[in-house]
């Protein structure tokens, strides 16, 4: 399989290359050349198989020819031998038509896992075999960065540097990015947003200069590697609930539009999806655009739902690429536009194609609530603000005789003060990580300036 750039500037690369690449030297990002497909007897048998044969036989097309049989599939036995659920991704029913997808049950408690801990695999193969090492940087709203420095603390041919913005994550997520003790994880307390630490780590993989000196390699959603992890829990739950002999829809809290889009690559490869509904809080910029609002950045605004707190959705532009029937340029020309000009309009046609595929709404703060509260009392499921999100939302597309997933992004003691505000439960962590609130920080506050940040990683990289 070869890999492209959204761009149409950069080399074609294989999987392994574009897996370690991250960003292309275009500034694009790398989607498959072409989506493989799956017959319907391909998909009727991945019904009740383990979630590590099923992940084998949805990804096996997309990486043959980077790793043998063999070694895939021992990286996906563990990458998933650490989740505290036989069945890796549960699914919980909430009414008779509505379902749960239960992707929290990860070593940091929220689906970022699902890929992350196949990428620390996937990367440490790779880098083995190539006597190569690697500085991994990253930018998290919370969740992305501690499933990052727990999968790759203490692999020696790795440093992990994580921006995320200083205050404005939950104190189990930056206890997650502090308090590993490993020598080659460096958290960074970046003074901005979300927006500003996305916005620098780009900035450093298009200084080619600080890029190939540090071996820049990045695991934010643009990383093709984590969409495809992310794929194959659209299979098992899809199938688990009949599919393909029926259509199964999704509702998915939306921020940088990685997992909506995994859903989307499993439609493309077969999968009967019916609807893919796009659920956003306050910063609503994808629900403005999918109703024909045009895609332009406003102000974040600190919600409750701290992980989709975005403006910019890195990976709206592979949904683009799509949308406008692969042109690679009229996409450079939007992202010109976003940059130079803070948004863009979606072409008429390319409006109708995103809204074929993809439904949108959003929750205010109070409807988010109110739906942790509504969802404890109707079914004993106590939701994480982005689960609630995406159930509220889910209920507004609700379809007779199609079931109905959404996707539970994050165990609710991720966010205690949210869920006890709304619920008046406390929710205890899960006992393999009781003592996190014991554990001592280790953390450097930084400002967002990009000349700090690169001389400050140069620094603990030529340690
Ligand atoms: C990252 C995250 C999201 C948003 O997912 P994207 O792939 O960025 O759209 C939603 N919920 C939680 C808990 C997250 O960590």
């Amino acid at each position: 399989m070869k890999y492209i750039s959204t761009r149409g500037q950069a080399p074609e690369l294989t999987f392994e290359e574009a897996m370690l690449t991250g960003l292309a030297r275009d500034g694009g990002l790398y989607v498959p050349a072409e989506i493989p497909t799956m017959t319907k007897e391909e998909i009727a048998a991945l019904a009740g198989l383990p979630y590590e044969d099923i992940a084998f036989r949805v990804m096996w097309p997309y990486v043959e020819g980077s790793f043998t049989e063999e070694e895939f599939k021992g990286i996906i036995a563990r990458a998933y031998a650490g989740f505290g659920h036989a069945a890796r991704a549960p699914l919980k029913q909430l009414t008779p038509n509505h379902f749960l997808l239960e992707l929290f049950h990860g070593p940091t408690l929220a689906f970022k896992d699902f890929a992350m801990q196949l990428i620390g695999q996937l990367f440490q193969v790779a880098l083995k075999r190539r006597g190569e090492s690697v500085t991994i940087v990253g930018a998290t709203s919370g969740d992305t960065g501690s499933a990052a420095i727990e999968a790759f603390k203490g692999l020696d041919a790795v440093n992990v540097a994580i921006l995320y913005p200083h205050g404005r994550v939950s104190e189990v997520q930056r206890r997650q990015m502090t308090t590993p003790q490993e020598s080659n994880v460096h958290a960074l307390a970046v003074d901005g947003d979300f927006d500003d630490c996305q916005a620098r780590v780009k900035d450093m993989f298009n200084d080619f200069g600080f890029r190939d000196e540090v071996k820049l390699a990045g695991v934010n959603s643009i990383n093709f590697a984590r969409v495809l992890a992310q794929v194959v829990y659209y299979f098992a739950a899809a199938t688990a609930l009949g599919a393909p002999h029926r259509n199964v829809s999704f509702s998915v809290p939306t921020g940088n539009f990685g997992d909506i889009f995994a859903g989307f690559i499993a439609k493309q490869m077969g999968l009967p999806i019916d609807q893919l509904v796009v659920a956003t809080n306050q910063n609503d910029i994808l629900h403005r655009c999918l109703s024909g609002e045009g895609y332009f950045k406003g102000e974040t605004k600190p919600s409750i739902s701290p992980s989709m707190d975005i403006q910019v959705s890195s990976n709206f532009e592979r949904a683009l690429y799509f949308a406008y029937d692969k042109d690679t340029a009229a996409v450079a020309q939007l992202m010109d536009e976003l940059k130079n000009g803070g948004g863009f309009n979606v072409s008429q046609g390319a409006l109708e194609a995103l809204q074929a595929t993809y439904e949108s709404g959003r929750a205010s703060e109070e409807e988010t609530l109110a739906t942790i509260k509504s969802e404890v009392e109707s079914s004993g499921e106590l939701l994480c603000p982005h689960g609630a999100i995406g159930v509220k939302v889910a209920n507004e597309h609700l379809k007779e005789g199609v079931p109905m997933v959404t996707l539970a992004t994050a165990h609710p003691a991720k966010f205690p003060a949210a869920v006890e505000d709304a619920s008046g439960i406390h929710p205890p962590l899960p006992p393999r990580m009781g003592d996190l609130y014991e554990r001592s920080e280790r953390v450097t506050r930084i400002s967002s300036d990009l000349g700090d940040l690169e001389d400050h990683i140069r620094k603990q990289v030529a340690k």
